[in-house]
């Protein structure tokens, strides 16, 4: 029953038991997916490694192993280690990204200090002074006394 086999059976043309290891794992409308497989670990590689897994880790084993062997087509030198390399390489760079906004923050809430800072030592010198041109009035007025030699008219 040839429209029945699994990709597996199909790209090795040989009649697919009911039992079939690959079966469930390479339909036979998505033939791609065993042939990346096929490429990169071989065929019967790939069926004594399902049959040394339980059978609840095989959907996942199939479908790690298909990545895998995507990837090592797609980048025959680095495979999976060039996204993962990529990938740190993108956390490395949001992370250089990251501290530079930091830092610019930090300086420009210094900067923010300062300038209000600034302001208010140029605010408190102008009260201050203002505040010892009042007193300096004012003493000029509290320094304004009867001449001593005023009670003496009176001796
Ligand atoms: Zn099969």
């Amino acid at each position: 029953m040839i429209y029945g086999r699994c990709a597996a059976c199909k790209s090795q043309r040989r009649r697919c038991p009911s039992d079939c290891i690959f079966s469930p794992y390479f339909p036979a409308n998505d033939p791609q997916r065993f042939a990346y497989v096929h490429k990169i670990y071989g065929g019967s590689n790939v069926g004594k490694m399902l049959q040394q897994l339980p059978e609840y880790v095989r959907d996942q084993a199939v479908n790690t192993l298909y990545l895998e062997a995507q990837c090592r087509i797609q980048d025959p030198v680095y495979g999976c280690v060039g996204i993962v390399s990529k990938l740190y390489q993108q956390i490395h760079d949001a992370e250089v990204e990251l501290a530079k906004i930091q830092t610019q923050i930090a300086c420009l809430q210094n900067q923010q200090f300062e300038v209000e800072s600034n302001f208010n030592v140029l605010s408190t010198i102008e009260a201050e002074s203002n505040l010892n041109f009042l007193q300096s009035q004012s003493n000029s007025m509290e320094q304004f006394q009867w001449p001593n030699h005023v009670p003496n008219l009176f001796n």
